[in-house]
């Protein structure tokens, strides 16, 4: 099933995120301020991780080498925006979509839970419901009023914080602008990280920093092999840590050298 919204040129806006692995120390910073915001519910046994709601999972991997030459990454996997969405493509509901400015949404009411996208995503950067939600008594307090909750037997995954482009977005109009200034909309992830690792613009201005950090010689994106085109680029000027997350490179050197 073809959907058209992709690829639309013309607009003036495409927001990318861009992390640098050489600075995050993995402390989780990210992945709770993504909870809180997207009122996201805990379960009371958080061990199994397949079951758990998480939307930016913080991977960690390692040289491989043993003690003392080993040495640790984080990589935090939000979902990756792709360009070339194959979530969008599978859906039967059109439940997902990717918008104009590069955000691949969710639409709660319309999926019934096929769970096609979550196959699909190369990532696994999908979550399914599988009970309604339960939070621990006070942490309503907590609720984000701009985010709904989200029903049992329904899919749901990062959205770049939409609603805070949309907040952004009214504020500016309110100013007289259409477009943002470098800023003004941000993730939760990306205000919480406590060294400044994550960096999340508009990458069709080219002052903006994302604009400048994607085109370093360090710069590469995960799997690029399925040509899923994602719009979460990293950073990383350790070249074991490029080819552990970069499972195109890995494959290629391997290839090469049973030739
Ligand atoms: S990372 Fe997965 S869920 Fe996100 S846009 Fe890409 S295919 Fe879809
Ligand atoms: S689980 Fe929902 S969003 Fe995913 S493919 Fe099925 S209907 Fe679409």
């Amino acid at each position: 099933m073809e959907h058209n919204h992709e690829h639309q040129g013309s607009h003036a806006e495409k927001y990318v995120m861009v992390i640098d692995i050489d600075k995050c120390t993995g402390c989780g910073a990210c992945a709770i301020a993504c909870s809180q915001e997207n009122n996201i519910p805990v379960r009371t046994d958080e061990t199994d991780k397949y079951l758990s709601l998480n939307w930016l999972v913080i991977y960690r991997i390692t040289n491989g080498e043993p003690f003392p030459k080993t040495k640790v990454a984080y990589i935090p996997r939000p979902c990756m925006h792709c360009d070339h969405a194959i979530c969008v493509h599978v859906c039967p509901a059109m439940a997902t979509d990717k918008d104009a400015k590069g955000v691949v949404s969710q639409i709660y009411p319309r999926c019934f839970g096929c769970r096609y996208c979550m196959a699909a995503c190369p990532y696994h950067a999908r979550v399914f419901n599988w009970w309604d939600p339960k939070y621990p008594e006070g942490t309503e307090r907590g609720f984000n009023p701009d985010v709904s909750t989200r029903m049992r037997g329904v899919v749901e995954k990062c959205n770049f914080c939409n609603h805070r482009y949309q907040r952004a977005r009214d504020k500016a109009i309110t100013e007289g602008r259409v477009i943002l200034k470098e800023g003004e909309y941000v993730p939760a992830c990306v205000e919480a990280c406590p060294t400044k690792a994550m960096y999340f613009g508009n990458i069709k201005d080219p002052e903006s920093k994302v604009a400048k950090l994607i085109k370093s010689p360090y710069a590469f994106r995960l799997l690029e092999k399925y040509g899923t085109h994602p719009s979460v680029y990293y950073l990383s000027k350790h070249e074991w840590v490029k080819r552990q997350t970069d499972w195109y490179l890995e494959t290629q050197n391997k290839k090469q050298s049973h030739e």
